[in-house]
């Protein structure tokens, strides 16, 4: 099996690997589940959301899916215990008077969900996708509308190699190490006997050279911060075989670096998500751009300057010209930019270096929400039979409908009393009072032509809905999605031909003759 959960997650959720608790469908919570092992508590950790705390034995060995009830942690003992709090109470802080007389003090109880308060999640299995939902924010991120596109755009697929600039939070990074992986079995677990050889007789130095002829990312961030924070993920989430993150600024110092395969990285694929993708452009060609194209691309005055950076990169002699592009494949390129005139400088640019096929397009991702819903009255003649309104109307005429019966009933109470009322003064006076058959087919006479009451209607949908089954399941309807979560930007794409030269043509004319 691969090592990492987001190639190969599994069927079910396990002990120290990453799960993903989903409260609703953009709010989703990472968590390394520790069982009660690698814990002080007896419950592991707990996640606590707004929909209830979660301990981290509820979590582990779940099948992917599987709804969670929130627990309840008893406060007065909790599961999920701070250390400040057990040291107080072993007496060695302010809270050891809370603790005294108890015989198990920080051992906590956890019982189900009974409560009203407490609620459910999801718990779903780590994806490229689930971590762009959640991963920690450290810079706009590529969500997945735009991700997936430009993976299907660029015809990344495994065993391709790409580079990416500027990795940023990595979301990107996530979602092209999974494309490009290719089932390389360098990525399993390496049993390595003491020596530091591994089982079947090769070295780690040459598993590390077979990893580069497979699937590989090439990532660079100039900010060391996010560079390092990103290593640590992808070492966390087993993808740092795949992945190789260089903190550099690339317009100043390109893309080629140094490993055991001096081609490196070879790339099929090349994906800028930078402030200026144009100044990077000189670096990605197949032979030395002409300098003067170089200078008039940079010296455009209404170019912005690169952020404050925390680069390692000193200026160097400029050393002899290496293309970090792959010499035997189309590369296919993507830029990814915010504002129109950046793209103008970019497209501008890429025709300069030769790039061709150039076209842009944004992301109008919209969800649409397709239900089922309640047919008109007026539309399907079922006046005064639907139980709830579908319209305004009808719902302006259901009010009025009430007030007319209302106006009715105390019309109708009224009389009843002065009817009563006449009734025993005809006593009084010895006279026959009216008969009260011919009062109840009076009040029945003045209901008659009445709006039905809801009753009335109930009782007619009810027959309406066993009869007619369009009426049970209402009519299609569907309505986009008012707000979704993607950052929109252009996207501009090209590709730049493998180099032709006299010596491929020659070769060509000479397999025709
Ligand atoms: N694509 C990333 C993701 O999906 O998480 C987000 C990239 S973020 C919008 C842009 C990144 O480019 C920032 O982290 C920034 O530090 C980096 N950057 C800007 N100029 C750079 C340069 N000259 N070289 C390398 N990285 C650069």
């Amino acid at each position: 099996p691969a090592v990492s959960p987001f190639l190969d997650p599994g069927t079910s959720s396990s002990a120290n690997s990453l799960g993903i608790l989903q409260l609703k469908r953009d709010h989703l919570i990472p968590t390394v589940l520790s069982d009660a092992s690698s814990t002080e508590y007896a419950e592991g950790n707990v996640v606590n959301t707004r929909f209830g705390s979660f301990t981290h034995n509820s979590l582990i060995d779940k099948p992917w899916g599987t709804q969670i009830l929130a627990s309840v942690v008893d406060t007065g003992s909790r599961g999920g215990r701070s250390k400040k709090r057990k040291r107080e109470a072993n007496g060695e802080g302010p809270a050891a008077e809370d603790a005294a007389g108890s015989e198990e003090p920080v051992r906590g109880i956890v019982k189900a969900a009974t409560t009203a308060s407490s609620g459910f999640a999801h718990l779903v299995p780590p994806t490229p996708e689930t971590w762009t939902l959640c991963l920690p924010h450290r810079t706009q991120v590529v969500y997945t509308p735009d991700y997936s596109f430009i993976i299907q755009k660029t015809r990344l697929r495994p065993g391709d190699h790409i580079i990416e600039a500027g990795a940023g939070s990595g979301s990107f990074t996530h979602a092209v190490a999974r494309t490009v992986f290719n089932g390389y079995s360098g990525l399993e677990a390496p049993e390595e006997d003491k020596d530091g050889q591994e089982a079947n007789g090769t070295t780690s130095r040459k598993r590390k050279r077979r990893q580069q002829r497979h699937g590989h990312v090439y990532s660079f961030e100039y900010h060391k911060p996010r560079a390092e924070q990103l290593r640590e993920e992808l070492v966390s989430h087993g993808l740092d075989p795949l992945v190789t993150v260089t903190n550099r600024d690339v317009y100043a110092d390109g893309f080629c670096v140094d490993t055991e395969d001096e081609n490196a990285p070879n790339a099929d694929v090349i994906f800028l998500d930078l402030p200026a993708p144009w100044l990077a452009l000189k670096h990605l060609t197949r032979s030395p751009p002409p300098p003067a194209v170089v200078k008039s691309i940079a010296s455009d005055p209404s170019t912005p300057t690169a952020e404050p950076t925390t680069s390692t990169s000193t200026p160097q002699a400029p050393k002899p010209f290496r293309s970090p592009l792959n010499p035997k494949t189309t590369t296919r390129l993507c830029t990814f930019s915010p504002c129109i005139e950046q793209v103008q400088k970019t497209v501008a640019a890429m025709r300069s270096y030769g790039w061709l096929d150039i076209e842009m397009f944004t992301m109008e991702h919209k969800r649409l929400e397709v239900r089922r819903e309640r047919v008109g009255l007026a539309e399907e003649g079922l006046r005064g039979a639907n139980p709830s309104p579908a319209t305004v109307q009808e719902a302006v005429q259901r009010l009025r409908d009430v007030e007319d019966r209302a106006k009715v009933f105390h019309g109708l109470q009224k009389e009843k009393q002065e009817q009563v009322m006449r009734r025993a003064e005809a006593k009084k006076r010895g006279e026959k009072a009216p008969a009260a058959e011919s009062e109840a087919d009076g009040q029945k006479k003045k209901t008659e032509g009445l709006p039905p009451s809801k009753h009335d209607r109930l009782e007619r949908a009810k027959k309406e809905s066993e009869s007619r089954a369009l009426f049970k399941e209402g009519r299609l309807v569907c309505r986009t999605e008012p707000e979704i979560k993607t950052h929109t930007s252009y996207l501009v794409f090209a590709v730049l031909p493998v180099q032709w030269t006299a010596e491929d043509e020659e070769k060509a004319r000479r397999k025709w003759e």
